[in-house]
Formats: structure tokens, sequence, C-alpha cells
């Protein structure tokens, strides 16, 4: 029990009284010789709330307080009444009115030298037992000098008397007897119902430690009588412990207080000073005035949360949180603000920031501390200044600016926003594999003609070849290479055909099909037609041919190191490692061996000599995207004849070099006999028609798009063996020169050669229509849940500033994950995204 209320005023009052009578404590001694004391004490009786009981709910007469000395002298009439103010002797009546309380306040008492630091108890005398009992004492010093007081006083001590009080001089002391009523009390409790309750009460917290309370008086609450009764208040923490607890009147004026730690401690079993973090309870209840009789308790919860010290820094490498969590909470942002460049552009920039959660909620409530704090430049928006898309362009780049285009062609596909998803798919899955750096060497460009536009003049000849069986048998090269043609295509093409429970297929070099839902085959499909890999699983038959493939061993001995397994296609074959894409099923990975990373490699890099690439040619040929459209047909002897000749505005297809068998080889001379080109091409098609083996078919329709030269005077084709099979001159034709192309501008192919660029040509030279924003979309949801959300871009934060290929937030696609990466996708969080459905490879035994 502990107040310094009223003490001021008190000491204040007593300054001026200067008359003096004998203390109640002491026996004094007066003597001229005695140093003079002062002394001051004040005897109390006070209810469990602090309040000094009103005589008049005692109702007794001879009330107050002796010491041991008074109390011998006699024993029924108190030294001390309370209600009285003695200063100096000088007794003055009621000055209290109605408290219990006596001080007895002495400026000059004269206490003997012998009396000093010997001991005295006091008693408290006429309490009402019926109606009040003891439940305490207590005392203290209302001075610094904390002399008078005994030393462990029992605060629970129930006697009426207080012993142990010391003689001293400079003592200032108030001490008393804390009392409850009786639980006897006759007088009946009104407000025991919970009509009388407090209604809606609420807590919330501010500066300085206190806690703010409101409530609503229980207007159904009889007998309340307001400006008397009482609104009792604790403030209890997790613990269960009051921590501030306070009275007020009820009134209808004033349904709301401050309770102040430290400060308003009526009941208070806990007495901290400052508020921590946790949660309080704040209970509400009505009393009458003398707090006998109580109504049941109200109460309300809220949370105080400190914010806490700003050395509360999460490492790096922690994933950001996806929210804010409890307010005050330690937080990091990366995000991008739109923002103007210095040449007054449209553009993003990256901002960090980190700081405390103001609020609960997502990132946007995460604070700005300056010294952590900051955004990057403002990067341009990338292809803001750009026309819009050109729909009717035939090759609309999706992603890439590798040197080998990949052209992806549908087949019954309606439009470009569902053949968007399946190119995507064909990408990614691409990339998944472990072709690493070698990814970055592919252009992917989606052919732009879809169903019912189609007229048999590109793709796949015609359908009535898919009604068979399983497989995709998307096999008319030549009309295919056509369509090559337009695009300025170099590497292969991938049919992909929305046709149900349809499998891949691939079809001679350079070119593949698959079924729409199996993209996850295209790298094997692939496989075979870029880097001519064989298949690896099991064509259950033997074979007396020499391998020819990179992957595949016929040789007796392993001519690569490393393992050899058997099987490879043929069971006499041998392969290099159990699992491949280039195997099946059980054996099926997304790692191509070495020996197929190596083929990879050579085809493209053109380190093989296989392929060259029409743009690079084009350094030497100002007409390269003109071609020399050749048509010969073969018969089964192996002779040639030419069936139509032309010069097409179209970019010629790269000739190919290295093969050893079946192939006629090409010389282009001018009219010096100077070769001006040369090279092979295949006079067989390997056909693949999984899951048995390749087939050597003959071609009997050969269709060429050689390169044009102005000075070509001839075209010579031999036979491996040397002999010459067709000799064309041109002066014996007359071929009509189509009108150079006025504007290449449109057709999706970057002509660079040409001065087509970012700025002459911008829909040709940076991608941006359909097939690019869904694969930004797609390739944004990194790790696959069909949601763009903060976990696809953190991975990205992770892989920021990395310069590599094969990093899955490449998504822009340059080998290196920057603020783009990052950007994109952002740009595309929140979207709901849906990937290529796959069929399980398990279940279809076919690639
Ligand atoms: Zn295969």
């Amino acid at each position: 029990m502990n107040s310094k209320r009223g003490d001021a005023g008190v000491v204040a009052l007593i300054a001026g009284l200067t008359a003096a009578i004998v203390g109640i404590f002491l026996n004094v001694k007066i003597s001229a010789s005695e140093p003079t004391c002062l002394y001051h004490a004040e005897a109390q009786v006070v209810r469990q709330d602090t309040s000094i009981l009103p005589i008049s709910e005692n109702g007794e007469e001879n009330y107050g307080v002796s010491n041991a000395n008074q109390l011998a002298a006699d024993p029924k009439v108190p030294a001390g009444p309370f209600g009285r103010f003695d200063d100096n002797g000088n007794q003055i009546n009621e000055y209290y009115e109605n408290l219990s309380m006596f001080t007895f306040h002495h400026d000059n008492l004269a206490l003997a030298e012998e009396e000093k630091n010997k001991t005295i108890s006091v008693n408290l005398l006429g309490l009402n037992s019926n109606k009040w009992k003891i439940v305490g004492q207590f005392c203290e010093s209302l001075r610094r000098d904390k002399v008078g007081c005994p030393d462990n006083l029992d605060q629970n001590n129930t006697d009426v008397k207080i012993d142990g009080f010391k003689k001293s001089c400079e003592v200032h002391i108030k001490y008393g007897w804390v009392v409850a009523p009786k639980n006897n009390d006759t007088e009946k409790c009104y407000f025991d119902t919970d009509s009388c309750k407090p209604k809606n009460p609420q807590i919330s917290f501010s500066g300085n430690n206190r806690v703010r309370v409101e409530w609503e008086n229980p207007a159904s609450c009889l007998n309340l009588t307001q400006l008397k009764d009482k609104i009792q208040i604790d403030i209890k923490n997790t613990s269960n412990d009051i921590i501030c607890s306070k009275n007020v009147d009820v009134s209808n004026n004033d349904t709301g207080t401050d309770c102040k730690l430290g400060r308003d401690i009526i009941r208070n079993t806990q007495r901290p000073e400052e508020l921590q973090n946790g949660e309080y309870t704040t209970l509400v209840r009505v009393a009458n005035e003398s707090g006998s009789c109580i109504s049941p308790d109200a109460t309300n919860k809220a949370n105080y949360i400190v914010v806490p010290p700003p050395t509360d820094i999460p490492p790096t490498n922690t994933p950001i949180p996806e929210k804010c969590e409890r307010v005050g909470q330690y937080c990091s942002d990366d995000y991008t603000e739109d923002c103007t460049t210095e040449d007054s552009k449209p553009g993003k920039k990256q901002c960090h920031k980190e700081g405390r959660c103001n609020d609960i909620g997502d990132l946007t409530k995460c604070g700005w501390d300056d010294q952590r704090s900051s955004c990057g430049a403002c990067i341009p928006n990338e292809g803001e200044n750009d026309p819009p898309p050109d729909p009717t362009g035939l090759c609309q780049t999706i992603i890439g600016t590798g040197k080998n285009r990949v052209l992806l062609i549908p087949y019954n596909f309606p439009s470009s926003d569902e053949f968007a998803t399946y190119t995507t798919g064909v990408i990614d899955n691409l990339r998944k594999t472990n072709l690493g750096d070698l990814y970055n060497e592919f252009t992917f460009v989606a052919y732009n003609k879809f169903f019912p536009v189609w007229n048999g003049q590109y793709g796949c000849n015609n359908d009535t070849n898919f009604s068979q069986d399983k497989v995709v048998k998307c096999d008319d090269v030549e009309a295919i290479r056509k369509t090559f043609a337009d695009c300025n295509i170099n590497s292969a093409g991938l049919v992909i055909a929305k046709l149900e429970g349809k499998y891949s297929f691939a079809a001679a070099a350079q070119v593949a099909s698959i079924g729409y839902k199996y993209t996850v085959s295209a790298p094997h499909e692939l496989g075979h037609a870029i880097a001519r890999l064989g298949d690896e699983y099991s064509f259950k038959q033997s074979t007396t041919e020499q391998s020819g493939k990179p992957n595949c061993s016929s040789a007796s001995s392993c001519p690569w190191s490393g393992e050899c397994i058997a099987v490879c296609g043929y069971t006499n074959w041998k392969r290099p490692s159990q699992k491949s894409p280039m195997n099946l099923n059980a054996n099926w990975s997304r790692e191509f061996n070495n020996p197929s990373l190596n083929a990879w490699r050579l085809a493209l890099n053109g380190g093989g000599g296989r392929l060259m690439n029409a743009l690079q040619r084009a350094t030497s040929n100002n007409n390269y995207n003109q071609s020399l459209y050749l048509k010969l047909r073969q018969n089964q002897r192996g002779e040639l004849s030419l069936e139509n000749m032309q010069i097409k505005n179209a970019y010629p297809i790269d000739l190919e070099a290295g093969l050893t068998k079946d192939y006629f080889s090409i010389k282009m001379i001018d009219s010096e006999a100077n070769v001006l080109h040369s090279g092979q091409f295949s006079s067989k098609n390997t056909v693949y028609s999984e899951p048995n083996p390749p087939r050597q078919v003959l071609r009997e329709m050969i269709e060429l798009h050689l390169p044009y030269f102005d000075n070509l005077a001839s075209v010579e084709i031999y036979n491996p063996d040397g002999q010459k099979k067709l000799d064309i001159d041109l002066d014996e034709f007359d071929l009509p020169t189509p009108t150079p192309r006025e504007n290449l501008c449109g057709n999706g192919v970057c002509d660079s050669t040409l001065g087509e660029n970012q700025n002459s040509c911008a829909v040709d030279c940076r991608p941006q229509n359909d097939y690019r924003n869904n694969y930004k979309e797609l390739s944004s949801d990194i790790n696959q849940d069909n949601r763009v959300n903060i976990l696809d871009c953190s991975i990205c934060l992770q892989q920021y500033k990395k310069k590599s290929s094969g990093l899955s937030c490449d998504i822009i696609n340059d080998s290196k994950i920057d603020v783009l990466d990052y950007t994109t996708c952002l740009n595309n969080l929140g979207k709901s995204v849906e990937h290529a459905p796959e069929e399980s490879l398990d279940d279809d035994p076919t690639l």
C-alpha cells in the first residue's frame, strides 16, 4: 500500500500553525537544553482502493488512535480522534471533516535523549467490527529520510496494533490500516447483476505509459447514482497481475479515463512504471461508494507493442516475409516504382526499403528507414515507345537473341492466344535441361499462321497423316522448310499439333513435331532435329549398321570417357548414361549426358560446320533476304531432275556440311569459276517414328532455298562419288528477278544487315508481342505453382546480379539477372498463369 495523495496539501496547511501540545506518540520531557525536532505523523483508515474511510461509514464513537502509553492511560478513548489535526499541540477539530484521519504535527518537539531510537506501538480504536475488517497495515515515509516507520512491516497484518514505530527526530510518516467490508454486510448489494455491468469497455494505449479505458454506463442498472457511485477500473497484464487501477465517479458526461502506470495504483498487485510488450486486459465494474458492493466485470483486451530497436535486421538471404504480421516488426521490401528517366521517358526503378511494419498487412505497410532504404536508377520501360505489335507479321520472336533460330509452328491452333501457352511450354522445358549456356544460343520464333488460314502451304502437308497412329506424323519436311524461308530459320522447326492423344515425333533433321500436351518431350525431339542425337531407349532389335550418332556407340570399346551402357536404340549399341532426355519413362531425365551435350554444343555453336547462319553469311551478300529456290526430283536410282527454279523473296536456308553418306554436294559458281557458295544436302530423310528405329526415306522431292548471288552463273550438284548429277546453267533460264522487298519491316525478322534495328524497325528487332508477353508471364511463375507471387520474385533477388545461363529467373533471357528480370516478375505479380498441360511420360511409352 502506498499513496502520496494529499500529503502536499496537508504539509502546506500546517505550515503556519505554531501552538504546541504534547504529541500522542511520545512522552516528551520539555527541556531548554534539549534540541527540538520536527515530527509529523498521519494516521489513516483506508479502504482497499486507498480512499480514506469516511467516519460516517464507521459510525462508532471513540474512533481514533492511541500509542501504547496513551492506551494504557485510557483504553477506550483515543488520544488522537479521527477527523482532527493536531498542530504543535493546538487541536483543530473537524479539520478533516468526515475522514478517518488524524495528524500529529510538531515543529519543535523536544525529544529526550534517552527516548531516541526506542520503539513504540499504536492502536486503532473504535473500528466498527460489524461492518469492517482489517485486511492490512501500511506505513510510508513522506520524505526521503525514511525514518519512523517500523522495519519489516507486515502489510497483511490484520491486527489493530502496529508495532515498531521509531522515536526519532525528522520523522515524516503516514501510516494506518486497510479495511474491507465484512461479508455479512447487511446492506443489500443491488449492483451484483449483469444489468449493472458496464457496456462495451475499450482499452487503448498512449504515450507516457497511459492506458486509456472507455466504457458505457449501464443504463439499465437501477439504483446507480451519478457522482456518488463509482466506476472501478483495473488493468491486468498477461500474468493476471493488476498493474494499474483507478476509481472514478459514475458520470454520464465522462465515461473514460487514463490509468497511468506508477501513478494510479489503487488495487495494484504489481507496480510497473513501463508498459511491456503483451496483452493487457481491462476490467470495468460499477461499485458503491464504500466499494462493498460491485457489479460483474466487463472486460476487453488489447495488445501493447513496443517498437523494437533498429538493430533487429534479418539476414540478407532470408526470404522476404510476405506480410507484416505485427506492428513494429522489422521488415524489408523490394519493389518497383514507376518513374521518369532523365530524358523524360517513362520507366521503372527498383527500390529496397527497410523499416518497421506500421500496420498488419502486406509489405506496403513496411515503413521507410532512410538509413537503409534507397531506389536505383530509373530504367526506361522496355518497348515503351515501340509501335504496337504487328499481328500480321509472319514471324514473331518469342525470346532470345541467339544465332540458332528455332521456329515453333502451330498446327490446328485457332489463334496466337492459345498457341502462346504451348510455345512457352516448349521453351521452358528446354531451359530446364542441363543445356546451360547453350540455351542462350537460341532464338525462339513463333510462326504466326493459324487454322483455318492453314492451307497446306506450311507446317504439315495435310492432316490425314494424323489419323492413324498415336504419334504426330508431321513429316512433310519440304513444306516445313518453306516456312523456314519465311522466317530466316537456320536451326530447326518444331510443329506443335493441337491434336488429342498424339505424342511426339521427329521427322528428319531440322524438323520435329510434338503433340501439344507433350511439350516436355521437346528437348528429346529437338535433340533429334538439331543435335542429331539418337534414341537411347531400346528398339528391341539389333542392327549391322555403325552408329554415327554422337550419343550412341557401335564400337567395341567405349569411345567417350565414362561408361558405356548396353542398348542405345539398337540392342547392340551402347549409350553413355543410364538416364537421358533421349531415353524413355523410368530412364528419362532432364540431363543430357556429355556426348549429347557435346553434340548440342557443336550444332549450336556451328563448331561442327553443319549450319551457317544466314545473317552471318549476309555480310558478303547483299541479297541475303532473297534466295535461289530449286525444286529437284530424285528417282530411286539417285538421279536428279530440275522441276522448278525461282528467285524468291525469301530467306535462304543453310546447306549442311560433314555428311558422310546419303547426300549430295552442291557448288554455286560465278562466270569466272569461283565457288560462291557450297555445301551438302541429304538425299534421304531420317524419319523417326518412335518408338521404332529411324528409317532413311528417299527424298523424292527436294526443295532448296539457296542464297542468291547477282553474279551466279551455274549450280553443280554431285553425288558422294563425285559424279555430277545436275548442272544448271543460269544463262539457259530466263529467271524473273522479283522486285526487292520494299519494306521488310514487319515480317518478324530483324534484318540487321539492311539497317533494321530497334529504331528503324522496332516491330521486328525488339521482341514485343503476344508470345513474348505470355512467355514473360509464365516464366515469372518461377516455382511453377500457377501463381506469380513474391516467392517467385524473391528467387530473382537471390539470383540478382548473377551472370550465367540456366538461372530460373532469367525471364527476359539475357544470361544475367538484373532489374529487368525482377521488374518483369513484379509486373506479373498476382497473375494466375496456366502452364501447358503435360501428360506423364510414364503413361505414354512413345517419345
Ligand atoms: Zn526419339
